[in-house]
């Protein structure tokens, strides 16, 4: 991906599990500066794909929320759930090339395979997959479908097998050994959903994104995402990984840990808390003031990757 801003696409892709808080607000904030000050398209793409998790009528109200903190795409925006036609063919050419397999392990079978080699630090969904069905189920029915991590395809300046280096516009200098801290990890899951993992680089992908600008807590999936990139043949984007807002606890701010949804009666008061974690110091009284402001500032903070 080049660094020529005409074609800079950023995206906000928020999960429509409540309504914005000020922790998204940060990531909704952070990709839209970032693609105005580079002259670039915004796009919001709303990932509905873990239907149990959907709340009726967040999505709607995430897009008002948008609206009124001056936040606008610039094409209308797209839902996951109406691309899977995307998924599948992105999953049978894994599966055509040997990339992909199907696994019929299911919790306990996880649990039951090999003590984390971490002595339990992590949890069951975050334990390194030991590869069980890389070669074959033998007899059992297919549950879900998993990435070899063993047998990336080469690429990138100083990778080796399934390591992953990138850099991140703020972290710096990142790395993830995806075979031996990851493993094969779920493309497909057993309740026939589409994993994020393969969705967000689908789409990423299919919607021409060149820059990803989002929360820290997503840091951690994205030398998953390079190596799925890879594996499909597509281009990586740029990633900037924002600074997290934290709740009293320390923990970060998040529709689980129950942060209040964004009032709209002052959204310019929201955007100031939200610019504040970015360490964006913009001026003015009206909305649109204020983020051309923040826009400038931005620019002259973040250059282009
Ligand atoms: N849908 C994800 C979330 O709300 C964000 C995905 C992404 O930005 O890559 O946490």
């Amino acid at each position: 991906m080049t660094s020529d801003d005409k074609h800079y696409v950023g995206r906000f892709a928020p999960s429509p599990t409540g309504a914005l808080h000020a922790g998204s607000l940060v990531a909704a904030l952070a990709s839209w500066l970032d693609a105005r000050a580079q002259g670039g398209r915004w796009l919001v793409r709303i990932e509905d794909l873990d239907t149990p998790r959907n709340v009726a009528g967040a999505a709607e109200l995430i897009l008002v929320q948008l609206d009124r903190c001056g936040l606008r795409a610039d094409e209308a925006p797209v839902r996951q759930s109406t691309r899977t036609s995307l998924y599948e063919a992105a999953l049978d050419r894994l599966l055509v090339a040997d990339l992909a397999y199907p696994c019929g392990c299911s919790r306990r079978d996880l649990e039951l395979a090999a003590a984390p080699a971490d002595g339990g630090r992590h949890r069951h969904d975050e334990r390194v997959y030991p590869g069980t069905c890389r070669d074959g189920l033998k007899g059992r029915p297919a549950r879900s479908m998993r990435l070899r991590t063993d047998r990336p395809p080469r690429g990138g300046v100083d990778d080796t097998g399934s390591v992953i280096a990138w850099t991140d516009r703020r972290l710096g200098a990142m790395r993830q050994d995806v075979a031996h801290e990851v493993g094969d990890f779920v493309l497909r899951r057993a309740d026939d959903m589409w994993a994020y993992q393969l969705a967000v680089v689908v789409d990423d992908a299919a919607q021409g994104v060149s820059d990803v600008v989002r929360g820290e807590d997503l840091a951690g999936n994205t030398a998953r995402q390079i190596l799925l990139q890879r594996c499909l043949d597509l281009p990586t984007p740029r990633y900037l990984h924002t600074p997290l807002v934290l709740s009293a606890s320390g923990d970060k701010l998040s529709k689980q840990t129950g942060a209040a949804p964004l009032a709209l009666a002052d959204p310019l008061e929201a955007l100031r808390a939200a610019g504040a974690v970015l360490g964006i110091e913009a001026r003015g009284t009206t909305l649109a003031d204020w983020l051309k402001s923040a826009v400038a500032d931005w620019r002259r903070r973040w250059p282009p990757g």
